[in-house]
């Protein structure tokens, strides 16, 4: 007999930001067998994805070279499902503008360009209904929480399929709207998604791990 058994091991980076409010949502995820706050590198190990908070890059990637995990986690997302949000973009992207004075860490693998604080500083902080055409459906807006949020200026490779834009930005060129992405196993959004009562992005990050598996 065939069971939907949950299989996935979902890790959430816990080393700081929002990782508490991705970990609540995850956790009512059916195919989730576990969600794990991932601290370590014998943590990270356990996990068949990942996901990469919101908060500061800067701070993120300074506790990471602390902790000896810069390297196991460039090793870890080059392999497995990993989806960034807002800080965690800027983590994955190859390149970011706009970066702490003497240069910040970047985990890399996702071939685009972004660009930290696009929008200003907290006080600009804004909130805007996105569409997801290809995963979540024409008419099935999302709401989506900016907070010092980068954007995604450039896109390096055929292979990134661009998933969102924002659209109400007047003044904004073409290559100032891109906010989230998909490279195979890796997924990026400029935005919060762990914030409001919608888990549709993590229902669709916990598909695509469990499409690339391993
Ligand atoms: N501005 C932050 C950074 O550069 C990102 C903000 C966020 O994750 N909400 O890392």
């Amino acid at each position: 007999m065939v069971t939907d058994q949950p299989t996935i091991i979902v890790g959430v980076l816990a080393l700081q930001g929002a990782f508490i409010e991705h970990i609540h949502m995850l956790q009512n995820i059916p195919s989730v067998k576990q969600v794990l706050a991932v601290r370590t590198e014998e943590q990270l190990n356990s996990v068949d994805c990942l996901v990469i908070p919101g908060g500061e890059s800067t701070a993120m990637a300074l506790i990471a070279e602390r902790c000896n995990l810069l390297e196991p986690l460039r090793t870890f997302v080059r392999n497995k499902p990993t989806w960034g949000t807002c800080a965690g973009m800027i983590m994955l992207a190859d390149e970011a503008t706009g970066a702490k004075k003497g240069g910040q860490q970047l985990l890399g693998g996702l071939s685009i360009c972004v660009n930290r604080n696009q929008f200003g500083t907290q006080k600009d902080s804004f909130e805007t209904m996105l569409h997801f055409p290809t995963i979540l459906g024409e008419n099935q807006p999302f709401h989506a929480v900016f907070i010092r949020a980068p954007i995604i200026t450039a896109v390096k490779s055929d292979d990134v399929e661009i998933l969102s834009r924002l659209e109400s930005k007047v003044g904004q060129t073409d290559a100032e709207t891109i906010v989230a992405v998909r490279q195979g196993h890796l997924m990026a959004t400029a935005f919060h998604p762990e914030l409001t009562r919608d888990n549709r992005l993590h229902q669709y990050f916990v598909h695509l791990a469990l499409q690339h598996k391993k």
